[in-house]
Formats: C-alpha cells, structure tokens, sequence
C-alpha cells in the first residue's frame, strides 16, 4: 500500500516510517511534487486534518493522511487550540506564544491544559479519525530545552517535569501525537 502524509515536516515523517511495516510504503508531499502551502483555516483542529487529508487525495489522487494540533487551556475555555501556532502572531514563534500564554494565565489558579492532536485519513474514499489527548498542567516558568512549542511550560499529568526536560523517546511513548499515531497504524497494518 501506498500512503501520503500531508505533512512538510521531516522530523514527523521520518518517526512515522520508523514505525510502519515494510508493506507501507509513505510518501511525502515533496515526493509527490506537491509543493503548495495548503492552507489551515478551519476553526477546528478537526476542520483543518480532514481538509488536508481531503485537499490532497482529491488533487493528486493519493490515500492520505494529515495530522493538525492544538493546546487546549482549561481557563482560557480552550484557547489557543486551533490557533496554538499563531496565538501571539502570524511570526509563529514559540518563545511569544508561550509568553502570551503565560501572561494570560497570570493570577488563574486553574492551570488544567490537554494537547490534542487529531490526524485524519483519506482512504478507498472513506475517511476515518484518530485522536491523540493528553492531559496536564501550565506551569508558570519556561523550564527545559529540548522539544518544541509549548513543551517548556507543558507538565503532562503524573509527572514533575515538563516535555522540554524529557528524551525525544520517552515524550513520544506518552505524547498526544504518539497516541494518534499509534491508533493509525494499528489501522494501516489491519486493512
Ligand atoms: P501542528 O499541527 O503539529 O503543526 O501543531 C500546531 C502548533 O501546536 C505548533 O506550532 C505548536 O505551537 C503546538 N504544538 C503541537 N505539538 C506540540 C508538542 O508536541 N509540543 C508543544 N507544542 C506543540
């Protein structure tokens, strides 16, 4: 089988083909001369996977899927979610996203934060979703350097170091996108 993933970002797809059996073959979209910026203007983390997924298989013809994440904060009713790479601007930087997060948090004692990541599959003209959620806390100083995004303000529920502090290894065998993923390719291996 030959599958796309929606994806430009090396670092994913090279984790994701480390996990596939020999029988999957993955392409990415600069190996299928896709080259556009496909936009992501959903209100959804949903809304935007199911459009990628959707945009390519229908233009190039591919089984597809697309994966789209968000940091949901439990007193900010959700925010940033959908817009967690922009929530302090188009610049998309982390350092200002976390910043703003921060300072919007100041004073809250509920600190309660899940990352969900939602990857959505195009297939056989079928599609299916996969849900990735894990649950922890907004801690209220950047701690650790490794990983990206959020991860240094993140504490994932039980334990006391955020996923900045952590292996590549050890965040992805309990991480949102980890979680997703594993349920996609139990359902590629089945087919
Ligand atoms: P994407 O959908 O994977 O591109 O994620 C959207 C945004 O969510 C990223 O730009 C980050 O700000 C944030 N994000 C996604 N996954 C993670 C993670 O594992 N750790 C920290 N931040 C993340």
């Amino acid at each position: 089988m030959t599958i796309v993933f929606a994806s430009t970002n090396k670092n994913k797809i090279s984790e994701i083909k480390q996990l596939l059996s020999a029988s999957i073959k993955l392409l990415s979209l600069e190996d299928i001369g896709c080259f556009e910026d496909i936009p992501e203007t959903a209100e959804t983390i949903e809304g935007n996977a199911i459009f990628k997924a959707n945009y390519v298989s229908k233009k190039y013809g591919y089984n597809c899927f697309a994966d789209d994440t968000g940091l949901e904060v439990g007193a900010l009713n959700g925010a940033p979610g959908v817009y967690s790479a922009r929530y302090a601007g188009e610049q998309k930087n982390a350092d200002d996203n976390m910043n703003k997060l921060l300072e919007s948090l100041k004073n809250k004692n509920n600190r309660d934060a899940q990352f969900k990541t939602i990857i959505a599959l195009r297939i056989n003209n079928e599609q299916h979703l996969f849900e990735g959620i894990v649950k922890g806390k907004i801690i209220e100083e950047k701690k650790g350097a490794k990983g990206f995004g959020y991860d240094p303000i993140f504490v994932p529920e039980g334990f006391d170091k955020t996923f900045a502090e952590m292996e590549m290894s050890e965040k992805a065998a309990l991480s949102h996108r980890g979680i997703a993923t594993r349920k996609l390719i139990a359902f590629l291996e089945n087919i």
